[in-house]
């Protein structure tokens, strides 16, 4: 298994406003930055990260692999 935002925070489930009918969408966290459609009005969408989220997410993937080699290389004494 390997560790990352998305297989640990990809399932958790957000809500937005579809843009053009402002009906609440339910998505999981791994459909932002790709294109949606509303169940509703059937518009199609890109689902955005707010702005520092990109950066938040590969800090957090950057540590996932640090803990990820620390948890390969037990000492054994
Ligand atoms: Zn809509």
């Amino acid at each position: 298994m390997s560790l990352s935002f998305n297989s640990l925070f990809g399932e958790q489930d957000i809500s937005i406003n579809c843009p053009v009918c402002k009906e609440i969408i339910e998505l999981k966290l791994n459909q932002v930055d790709s294109e949606v459609e509303c169940p509703n009005c059937k518009n199609k969408f890109k689902v955005k990260f707010k702005e520092g989220f990109s950066a938040s997410k590969a800090a957090v993937d950057d540590a996932l692999k640090g803990f990820e080699k620390a948890l390969g290389g037990f000492d054994e004494k």
